[in-house]
């Protein structure tokens, strides 16, 4: 009874806690521009069931795709056993799903197999980024919170499946010895390896090691679950929408700015103010310089950001040794949008927003040194658009802050004198014809 009613309790302010932190992040993403993604709705399922379910962009580079797979496949089925185990907590029954048999189990081994995929995959992993020091864990932007985040997911997860597979290897030694209270499942294949380990324990150490296991498996999984909404890992839950959302359009394809057509529509028109909405309206910004000048698909896009690293280790300007490197400008961005969120929360009716922006923290060195190639958006395993960031970035230098390379002023300016970039005069230009 004390138990059902602790583990209630518990699971109560996990849930709570969880939703809370949800409703945060849903309201910081709306903190971006409105924005209206519904066309073609059967490409957007085909496409995140390829991208975000069937892990196609993972695959391309095959030991991390097949790995990371492992690692989903194996964390999702795991956790379809955590449906029994919150019953069980509930009702304080013992392995409720027991009566399906020969199916409960070929379920639990199943389980085993992939809690020890996850637990290799996650050793991998650890090694990488660890040992083998892969060059793109270990970028500027990759300081010690990212790193420490990366290695605390890893390492939970191997101690979860390590209790499941305990908890299980106890289970499997109680009811050997007819333990009242464990019915009888089957064998437990995997996790029987580890049975050496418990034997000669009396029954009582035997039941402390399986409700041990239990209780810290339930528990983990829960902190867990809130933990990742403060992570890099929220992605296991933001890669399915990010990728239903994400641009449909050609890569390159550059949106024409609204605001420009609307000024040019007021230049030409004969009477520019006949319409009084305009007069009144707010004075049009160019490009963005902060979070709400930016669609919520961009919020989104930086909360989903797995920090992979792959946009980075693909990036021409990257690897030439410049400044930029793309996976940055989304934590950035996310970065902004949990502080303003956090001031928001603070000072509640009475916020004011501060007078910084994100070109505090993205320098207009990064902003500059893009090709615009999409190599990073063409590997992005969440569909990311790095380079509407980076236009609407540059937007804001050139056409608010009239701030642009030396380059690109010779080229304005010619644009603007000459009609074409080139430093000719328009009547010179059929002289080439005269020869
Ligand atoms: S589009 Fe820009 S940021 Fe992306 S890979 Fe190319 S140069 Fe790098
Ligand atoms: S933007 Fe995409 S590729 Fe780059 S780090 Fe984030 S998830 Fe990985």
């Amino acid at each position: 009874m004390i138990s059902s009613v602790l583990f209630i309790v518990f699971f109560a302010m996990a849930i709570t806690f969880f939703v809370k932190r949800i409703l945060y992040i849903k309201r910081n993403i709306l903190l971006g521009k409105k924005e209206t993604i519904n066309n073609q709705p059967a490409e957007r399922w085909k496409m995140m069931f390829r991208v975000a379910i069937g892990q196609s962009k993972m695959v391309k580079r095959p030991l991390a795709g097949i790995l990371h797979i492992f690692i989903y496949v194996g964390f999702l089925l795991v956790n379809i056993e955590m449906l029994e185990i919150i019953l069980d907590g509930v009702f304080n029954s013992h392995r409720l799903f027991s009566f399906m048999g020969g199916f409960y189990s070929f379920l639990i081994n199943s389980f085993e197999f992939f809690a020890l995929s996850v637990i290799i995959a996650c050793f991998v992993f650890l090694l990488r980024r660890n040992v083998v020091k892969l060059p793109r864990f270990h970028s500027a932007e990759m300081t010690k919170g990212p790193k420490s985040d990366a290695n605390a997911i890893l390492l939970t997860e191997i101690a979860l499946m390590t209790a499941f597979l305990s908890m299980n290897a106890a289970d499997s030694l109680l009811q050997e010895i007819g333990s009242a209270h464990y019915a009888q499942t089957g064998t437990f294949i995997i996790s029987s390896l580890l049975k050496p380990l418990f034997a000669g324990f009396s029954e009582s150490t035997l039941i402390f090691i399986e409700r041990g296991a239990w209780w810290f498996h339930i528990i983990g999984v829960l902190i867990f679950m809130n933990y990742v909404t403060y992570s890099k890992h929220l992605h296991i839950f933001l890669a399915f929408p990010n990728v239903y959302f994400s641009k449909l359009k050609a890569k390159g394809y550059l949106p024409n700015m609204e605001s420009v057509r609307k000024e040019v529509e007021l230049m030409l028109s004969p009477n520019p103010y006949s319409n009084s909405s305009s007069e009144n309206e707010e004075p049009v910004k160019f490009g963005a310089s902060d979070i709400s000048d930016f669609s919520w698909k961009t919020l989104l896009d930086a909360y989903t950001c797995t920090e992979c690293g792959r946009c980075t280790s693909v990036c021409p300007a990257n690897i030439t040794g410049k400044k930029l490197s793309p996976r940055k400008l989304f934590m950035d961005i996310r970065d902004r949008s949990e502080s303003i969120g956090n001031a928001m929360d603070l000072q509640k009716a009475n916020f004011q927003p501060d007078d910084k922006n994100l070109l505090n923290l993205i320098t207009p060195e990064e902003v500059w040194a893009c090709t615009t190639c999409n190599a990073c958006a063409e590997v992005c395993p969440v569909n990311i658009n790095h380079t509407e960031v980076i236009f609407s970035l540059r937007r804001f230098l050139v056409m608010e802050q009239s701030s642009a390379p030396a380059a690109l002023n010779m080229c304005f300016k010619n644009i603007e004198n000459n009609g074409a970039p080139w430093q000719f005069s328009p009547e010179d230009r059929l002289l080439w014809t005269e020869e």
